[in-house]
Order: C-alpha cells, then sequence, then structure tokens
C-alpha cells in the first residue's frame, strides 16, 4: 500500500486550464492509488466568483473529460476535499481570507500543517503571490510541518528576469522549498535516461567521446501556435523549448554519474555538466544556431497570418543548435538539437550516434561490401516509450556483407496506459520533498546565461522570414548545420 501523504493545497488560477486539465485529474490519480486518502484538502483560486458547489461541478467535469466515471463513491469523496475561495493576488488583505480557510481546513482534514501553494498563472504574479503568503501568515510554522510553493513555467524571459524572479521567491522560500515544474522531467522516458545510463555497463562504459560520435536531441511538433499565440509571440522556440525542456535532456545526457540518487546529488552533476557547456562568442552563437519561423502551405496560414501574431513577427517558431561541453568526457562530441512548430510530425526522441569501427575489416579490395554504419541507440520518449539500437549483422546469405539491423524495445500498449500522466509524478514528488525532477536554480541560471547568448546575437539581425514549408523539417539552414560537420540528423523525413 504507498505511503499517505498528508497536505492542504492552495492552487492559485485554479480555475484556469492548466488545473481543470492537468492538475485535478492528476489528484484523483493520486487519491485513486491510496497516495491521498483522508488527510487532504484543495482550495482553488482564482478571480472568478464561485462557490465550493459550483467548484466541485467542475471538478467533476475535469475528472470527466480526462476519462473517469464520476458517478462513483470514491469519485465523489475525492471531490469532498475540494473548496473554492475568489480572490485577486494583488490584493495583500485579502490574502488573510485565505489563510483562515486554509487553517481551518487543516484541522478538518489533520494535514498536520503541511502546505503546499501551487502557482498556476501568469508568471508576473509569482512574486507578489510568494511575498504576501509569507507576510500575511500562510506559511506553517509547525517544526515539522512543510511549505512547498510549486511554479509553473517560464522562469524568467532572460537570466536578469529570471534572477529578480528567484530573488523574490527566495525572501519566503528556500530553494528546498521551491518546485520549478518543467514537465519534460515528469516524462517516463526522460526519467529513463538515468535507469539506461547508470544502470548499464554497456551503455555507461561507451559514454563519452571516446565512443560517441554526436548526440541528437529532437522535440517536434506538428501543430502551429493554436491558441497561445500571444504568449508564444513574446517568447518563441528558443525561449520556451531551448532553455528549460532542451536543456534538461542535454544535462540529464551529458552529466557524470551522481555520488547517490537523491535530488542534492543527480541536481549536483546536472550543475556541473551545465556550467562546463561552451557560452559562445558573438561568431560562434551566429555559426552554431540557427531559426526559422514557418511559411504558408494550402490552407495553412504562415505564422505571421495565424490569429493574434503580428504580420511583422520576427519570432522564431523553429532553432536548430549545436551545443559543446568543454570537459573530459565530451570535448569534440557535439550535442545537436532542434525543434520547431509545424514539422513533419510531432515527437520527441534523443539519437545517440556512436562513432564507426576504427577498422572496417569488411571492406577489403575486392568487397562489394557497403561500409559499416554508425551504430545508433535512439531513446523514444513520445508518442511512444522505448528505445532502439542499431547494430551491423550479417546478411542471411552464402557470401559475406553486412547490413544494419534493429533491436528494438517498445513499451507496450496496456504498460503505457498504465503509465503515470508527468503531472502525476511531478505532484507525487512534491508530496514527498523530491526535488529531483524540477529545476534548480543554478541549473535554469545557467541555462539562461547560454540562451541569453544566442538571444542577443540573433537580436542584432533583422531575420530572413519566413524560411521554412509546414510539415518539412525546418529551415534548409538546419541542414547546413549538421552537414557542414560531416554528419546528418538520424531521423530525416521518409526514413
Ligand atoms: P489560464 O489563463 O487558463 O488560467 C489562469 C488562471 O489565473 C485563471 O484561474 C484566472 O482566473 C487566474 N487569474 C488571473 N489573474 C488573476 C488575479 N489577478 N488574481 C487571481 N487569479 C487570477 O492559464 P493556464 O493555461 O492554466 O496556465 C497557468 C500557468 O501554467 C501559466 O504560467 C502557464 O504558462 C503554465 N502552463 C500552462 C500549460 C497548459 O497546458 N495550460 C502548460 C504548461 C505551462
Amino acid at each position: 500500500m504507498p505511503t499517505e501523504r498528508k497536505a492542504v493545497f492552495l492552487f492559485f488560477g485554479g480555475t484556469g486550464d492548466l488545473a481543470y486539465r492537468k492538475l485535478y485529474p492528476s489528484l484523483f490519480n493520486l487519491y485513486r492509488k491510496g497516495n491521498l486518502r483522508s488527510h487532504f484538502a484543495v482550495i482553488g483560486t482564482s478571480r472568478a466568483k464561485l462557490d465550493d458547489d459550483k467548484f466541485r461541478a467542475a471538478i467533476k467535469k475535469s475528472l470527466a473529460d480526462s476519462g473517469n466515471r464520476t458517478d462513483s463513491k470514491e469519485a465523489n469523496d475525492f471531490i469532498s476535499h475540494f473548496y473554492y475561495q475568489d480572490h485577486d493576488v494583488t490584493d495583500t488583505a485579502h490574502y488573510a481570507v485565505l489563510k483562515e480557510l486554509m487553517d481551518k481546513l487543516d484541522k478538518k482534514y489533520k494535514a498536520e500543517g503541511h502546505r503546499i501553494f501551487y502557482l498556476s498563472m501568469a508568471p508576473q504574479f509569482f512574486g507578489t503571490i510568494a511575498q504576501d503568503l509569507k507576510t500575511q501568515g500562510l506559511l506553517a510554522d509547525g517544526k515539522d510541518a512543510f511549505n512547498r510553493l510549486v511554479i509553473e513555467k517560464p522562469f524568467g524571459r532572460d537570466y536578469d528576469s529570471a534572477k529578480l524572479l528567484n530573488d523574490a521567491l527566495s525572501k519566503s522560500f528556500d530553494e528546498n522549498q521551491i518546485f520549478r515544474i518543467d514537465h519534460y522531467l515528469g516524462k517516463e522516458m526522460i526519467q529513463n535516461i538515468e535507469a539506461l545510463r547508470f544502470g548499464n555497463t554497456l551503455v555507461e562504459s561507451l559514454w563519452n567521446n571516446r565512443y560517441i560520435d554526436n548526440i541528437q536531441v529532437t522535440l517536434s511538433e506538428k501543430l502551429g501556435v493554436e491558441e497561445r499565440a500571444s504568449y508564444y509571440d513574446n517568447s518563441g522556440a528558443l525561449r520556451d523549448m531551448v532553455q528549460n525542456h532542451i536543456m534538461q535532456i542535454v544535462s540529464l545526457l551529458a552529466m557524470e554519474q551522481p555520488v547517490a540518487f537523491t535530488d542534492t546529488d543527480i541536481r549536483a552533476e546536472k550543475v556541473k555538466a551545465l556550467r562546463s557547456l561552451r557560452v559562445y562568442n558573438v561568431a560562434d552563437a551566429a555559426t552554431n544556431f540557427v531559426r526559422g519561423q514557418y511559411g504558408s502551405i494550402n490552407d495553412q496560414a504562415d505564422y505571421r497570418h495565424e490569429d493574434n501574431v503580428p504580420h511583422d513577427s520576427t519570432t522564431e517558431t523553429f532553432v536548430a543548435g549545436k551545443l559543446l561541453f568543454d570537459n573530459y568526457r565530451w570535448s569534440g562530441t557535439p550535442f545537436y538539437i532542434r525543434t520547431g512548430k509545424m514539422l513533419a510530425d510531432k515527437f520527441t526522441r534523443v539519437d545517440v550516434v556512436f562513432k564507426r569501427p576504427l577498422v572496417d575489416i569488411f571492406a577489403f579490395p575486392q568487397s562489394q561490401n557497403t561500409p559499416l554504419t554508425a551504430n545508433v541507440l535512439t531513446i523514444f520518449v513520445e508518442p511512444h516509450a522505448g528505445f532502439s539500437l542499431q547494430l551491423n549483422a550479417k546478411t542471411n546469405d552464402t557470401g559475406f556483407s553486412t547490413e544494419p539491423i534493429k533491436l528494438d524495445y517498445l513499451v507496450d500498449a496496456q504498460k503505457s496506459k498504465d503509465t503515470p500522466e508527468p503531472y502525476e509524478r511531478l505532484l507525487h514528488d512534491v508530496l514527498k520533498g523530491d526535488g529531483t525532477n524540477f529545476s534548480s536554480w543554478p541549473e535554469v541560471s545557467y541555462a539562461w546565461k547560454f540562451v541569453d547568448q544566442i538571444r542577443r546575437v540573433w537580436d542584432l539581425q533583422e531575420p530572413q522570414f519566413p524560411n521554412y514549408t509546414p510539415h518539412s523539417m525546418g529551415p534548409a539552414a538546419a541542414e547546413e548545420l549538421i552537414q557542414r560537420d560531416h554528419r546528418e540528423w538520424v531521423y530525416r523525413l521518409n526514413n
């Protein structure tokens, strides 16, 4: 039986899209599994005028919309733990009402003073909320009670704004009480990177620049900006995807083995890796990063003609780049990354390309054999989860030729169905106080420092946009970036 966790949750932005679509259904899963039982309460707060009944009806709908039966005793008992209080986060005096409700529910449900504050709303309010939570006395002060603050992305829009935000949060919460969400870290196959590396001699003993030629990380989206245009146009792919998700994945791939499998040790190694990531000078940033914006095709409008996008927008919807680590393990082995909207397909994968054998003994003078291919280990993150290892083997005939074959492991459909959603894992981690799958401030700050330099260089020059066709894999410059190094993307269209 799982350990029961006790807490009163306070969700700011409690009537928002994220809360209804992801957070409440995830809490319900934790309840069904026994991680939450009777000693918890959830307060939703936002500016909307609702009462408990209307809020509970909305929770019921959110559970139903995510495929749950809501006529069961279990669902109704769960929903009875939900309360609503309207509140404007900028009104300091009104926090007293939230405090009173939290204290009351804490007693009613015997939550032992544990408090989780989840900020699921626009980031400009994060600093104010954290400050008011402290000054207005909402933080638990019992010796054994915990206070945890969960922050949605984005965490700043550059290093300076992120630092300001972090300084504001630090006045009320210690670093180990702050849980910065990067939902990619809640994905099964991202967490599997550590198992794959540190659980297999075969993998980890080759995991360095002597045997690995290059590593490729691709986060490809099929859709355009949809209804997120007004946010996205102020952000762009570099800030929206590279600074957080891609940098997190890359740091897991690049880090050294942690002393122990704890959040402190894992974070220490990720930070060390990010510190050795080369921050480019102007010339290198211009050479090693390319950007793109999608054009139009058939009925598909170009980015500049999407709703809520200015017609002269220079926001990038695609990024590709080369990352270099200046350390003993990775010196000389580039990490290529790319992400974009309106690409050929929706998927996330990591391709680890090994060096070819130093000597190809099958390529003797009269041989008809094609040269040996590189071994490639692919980690499929989504939509399908699994691994694939490409090896060379003998063809099944009387002569002697080789051909590439693949060893595939795909998580089966039932297992995939049973895999917890990232938000369920992450909420469970918050309840446990485990920061492994959240971004620490040092990680966030090194990632911004790297990304800011690319942005600075891009801002010096007007881009030639649009420059890629919808449903392709981005602009020609992304191909040139890797071909210049006599390499190619492992995932290409039609392979
Ligand atoms: P949303 O716009 O749907 O909801 C915002 C919530 O904040 C609403 O409940 C609104 O009433 C409340 N609010 C706004 N101003 C307020 C004020 N002054 N006082 C009190 N309440 C106020 O937003 P969302 O899509 O749920 O996103 C929330 C956060 O999560 C954002 O930081 C977003 O970047 C992040 N996020 C969302 C998603 C997603 O899938 N929706 C994914 C990743 C990250």
